[in-house]
């Protein structure tokens, strides 16, 4: 099927390349004119056509002519083309533009980009499935006059004046609530609606996209003047939204994503993490409709995710509400992009190819598109930031101060766990937490509780030896777990490996072990000790499976089905719980002290988010931070609660060591079966780019072994590229890099590394 907006002019029989699903990273074919007409029709970039590969089928992309050279040559035609203008130029300019901020292959961005399984196989047709019927109103002055409004039945009239109300409805929807399909006829009959055949999974046309501004709450002066500052200036494509937890800055995404639609644009409101995706749905289509509001997250199905795709394409206005993968989505008339929570490391791509961050491929579709680019967070990355407030930056920097109806922001109390130990309690759970957690139930209050990780401890030691029980895969310990019937078993976090704890020690032969660390398990069974009749809630990777999983946990917890929330990390990412008054971290420590450039920024990110879902509803919140080092900058930092401070004292550290984001990086990651062959392939590697860094600013460090060596059998190294802030990448093209490494040995290319 070709949609006539997407088609592109059919040219003379030109050479095309065409990109091929084949082997780990594609391949690359061109025809020339002669082996790409089919009976006539010209092929065109943009399509999706079948090609013959060494005797075998494949499905392939059609793309403008490769520079001569690198692609090989075609020697029999193309068998048939499946789809015509599947992909459009404006978006093929994008996937070339992160193709070279990522210095890969635009096919690998293809990959990463299209819905899985698309390139595969054949794409499902919509032909057979059946269309729907949709009533649409006719407009007032060209339908059948006054007269003709009195003439019909009271019943007719009715049906009239709700349809003129709502909008064009789908007549099966109509007939189920109670309007005959004979009525809804007999009113098409009188000239007063149409009745449209439409192909199954579009979008009925029209209806109330933007609410009445009557109906919406007003808003705080701040997010006025927010909305007011980024109307007064259309020709500002970039703009950074701080505002602390709680302030309202959802409302307004979505006051500025009514402006978009009501302007037929497209809106694209993306959030780090699946969990979040449920609430920011059901607000998006509380305002703008069921039919206007699409979600688009690795939760779906591959056939869901070519359906979303499709109506993308059909071009009318549309609100997205996605994770990552869908800043690739081919909406046209794209007017604007949200990332809301835009510190999170879950924007970033770190494997497979392309490392891209989201943020980096939103400004490519602003420069693109020329749309608009909104990022929001209470606690901004510091690239961010220092776009905003440096000179030529080119960021604008909204705030929204407090939260809303001046709520408090929740105080900090630092529980100092050295004071715990010397007064003789050994506990995970400090007394003051204790005391805290106690008093909640009584007051219809609740808790969340951050655990940096699932399972029930971080690893099992042997009693005589210490060593720790490794996976024998990965060069990592396992992890405890426990069944319900108190018995443990083991688990790599990587690679998934299970096992029975075993018998011996594999170092010295001991038989007795003792689990160390607290995981959630270990804490949730330490608090049903502790603090009898607590009801309690898990929520982890483990507790969360399932398709609805996070969203039925967090339900039952907001329905008061607990009185504790105890999880990990996404515990800490943008819920929004009234009834919580106690956000408690068992383990900072952890996180202060990752050997890590961004380990403090990230830390503190962590905690101040966690500190958000304190305290939102009409009680004031409090945060327990238990830590062995209370004067460790983060924590004060926590208890100030400025981080704007923190960010000038962070930018002055990492600018006077010349660090990221002063600085730039890039991370050559090796993975292969054998370390000698890994470690000798990296080297190689690094011999190749010497010259090529002489008189750039930039230096080599290493290789070196990965901090985890070993994952899942596979031995990884790693090349470090420091240089400087805004200078290219000093690489040869990827593929020239892969000729030259041994085919076992797999590199990645990380053009912009979160972890060093
Ligand atoms: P943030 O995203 O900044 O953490 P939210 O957008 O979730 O904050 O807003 C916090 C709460 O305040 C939500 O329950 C929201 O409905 C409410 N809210 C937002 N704006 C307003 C407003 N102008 N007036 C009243 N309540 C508001
Ligand atoms: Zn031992
Ligand atoms: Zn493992």
């Amino acid at each position: 099927m070709v949609d006539p907006e997407d088609s592109v002019p059919r040219h003379d029989p030109l050479p095309l390349s065409v990109w091929v699903e084949a082997g780990r990273e594609g391949r690359c074919l061109t025809y020339d004119g002669r082996l790409c007409a089919l009976r006539g029709e010209t092929l065109a970039p943009g399509d999706v056509v079948r090609v013959r590969l060494r005797g075998r089928p494949h499905q392939g992309l059609v793309v403008a002519a490769e520079p001569a050279g690198l692609p090989a040559m075609a020697l029999e035609p193309v068998l048939e083309r499946i789809e015509a203008a599947a992909v459009t130029p404006a978006w093929h300019a994008l996937l070339a533009a992160v193709a070279q901020d990522c210095h890969t292959s635009p096919f690998q961005v293809l990959r990463t980009a299209l819905p899985s399984g698309w390139l595969g196989r054949r794409t499902p047709s919509a032909g057979g499935e059946r269309r729907r019927q949709v009533a649409v109103p006719r407009p007032e002055r060209s339908a059948a006059g006054s007269d003709a409004v009195a003439t019909l039945t009271p019943r007719q009239q009715a049906l009239l004046a709700a349809l003129r109300q709502s909008g064009p409805r789908p007549v099966a929807e109509l007939e189920r609530e109670g309007w005959s399909r004979a009525l809804v006829q007999a009113l098409a009959r009188e000239g007063m609606i149409t009745i449209e055949a439409q192909a199954p999974g579009s979008a009925t046309p029209a209806g109330p996209l933007v609410p009445p501004a009557a109906a919406l709450p007003p808003l705080t002066p701040a997010q006025a003047d927010a909305l007011a500052a980024m109307a007064a200036d259309p020709q500002q494509r970039e703009w950074l939204l701080w505002g602390v937890t709680g302030s309202g800055k959802t409302e307004v995404y979505l006051r500025s994503a009514a402006e978009h639609l009501a302007a037929d644009r497209s809106v694209l409101l993306l959030t780090p993490e699946i969990g979040l995706v449920p609430q920011l749905l059901e607000r998006s289509r509380r305002r703008f409709g069921e039919n206007a509001v699409l979600a688009f997250h690795s939760g779906l199905t591959d056939s869901e995710r070519t359906q979303v795709w499709r109506r993308c394409r059909r071009g009318a206005p549309l609100l997205v509400v996605g994770t990552r993968s869908a800043i690739f989505l081919p909406l046209p008339q794209l007017g604007l992009i949200v990332l809301d929570e835009e510190h999170d490391g879950s924007y970033k791509q770190e494997s497979p190819m392309p490392c891209y961050h989201t943020a980096t491929v939103a400004r490519r579709r602003v420069q693109l598109e020329g749309c608009r680019l909104l990022l929001g967070s209470a606690t901004p990355r510091l690239e961010s930031w220092r776009r905003c407030v440096e000179p030529g930056g080119d960021l604008r920097l909204l705030q929204l101060p407090s939260r809303i109806e001046d709520r408090p922001l929740p105080r900090v109390l630092v529980v100092d766990m050295r004071g715990e130990l010397a007064d003789g309690h050994r506990r995970l759970l400090s007394r003051p937490l204790l005391d805290r957690l106690a008093g909640l139930p009584d007051r219809g209050e609740q808790a969340v509780v951050l655990v940096p990780r699932r399972g029930y401890s971080t690893f099992l030691s042997c009693r005589s030896c210490g060593e720790a029980v490794p996976c024998p895969h990965c060069d990592v310990s396992l992890t405890v777990h426990r069944r319900r019937d108190g018995s443990s078993w083991l688990r790599c976090h990587w690679c998934d490996h299970r096992q029975e704890v075993e018998t011996r020690c594999g170092h010295c032969g001991s038989t007795a072990f003792r689990p160390f660390g607290a995981g959630t398990q270990r804490v949730v069974d330490q608090l049903a000790l502790e603090l009898e009749g607590l009801r309690l809630l898990r929520f982890d990777r483990d507790s969360t499976r399932g398709r609805d999983g996070h969203q039925r946990l967090l339900q039952c917890f907001a329905d008061g089905e607990a009185d504790v929330l105890v999880g990990t990390q996404m515990l800490a990412k943008g819920m929004d719980l009234p009834r919580v008054t106690l956000a408690a971290v068992l383990a900072a420590d952890g996180q202060l002290h990752r050997p890590d450039l961004r380990a403090a920024e990230e830390a503190l990110q962590l905690l101040l988010q966690l500190a958000g879902r304190a305290g939102r509803g009409e009680r004031p919140g409090e945060v327990i931070v238990q830590t062995y080092s209370p004067e460790h900058r983060v924590i004060r930092h926590l208890v100030d609660g400025r981080y704007g401070r923190f960010l000038e004292d962070e930018a002055a550290l990492r600018r006077q060591a010349g660090l990221v984001p002063f600085a730039r990086a890039c991370l050559l990651r090796f993975a292969g079966p054998q370390a000698s062959v890994t470690a000798s392939a990296a080297t190689g590697i690094r011999t190749l780019l010497e010259p090529r860094l002489v008189g750039t600013g930039w230096q080599a460090i290493g290789p070196a072994p990965a901090p985890r060596s070993r994952i899942a059998g596979l031995s990884r190294w790693q090349l470090l590229l420091h240089g400087p802030d805004g200078s290219p990448l000093p690489l040869p093209p990827e593929a020239d890099l892969r000729r030259s490494l041994p085919r076992a040995v797999h590199l990645t290319i990380d053009p912009d590394p979160l972890e060093l």
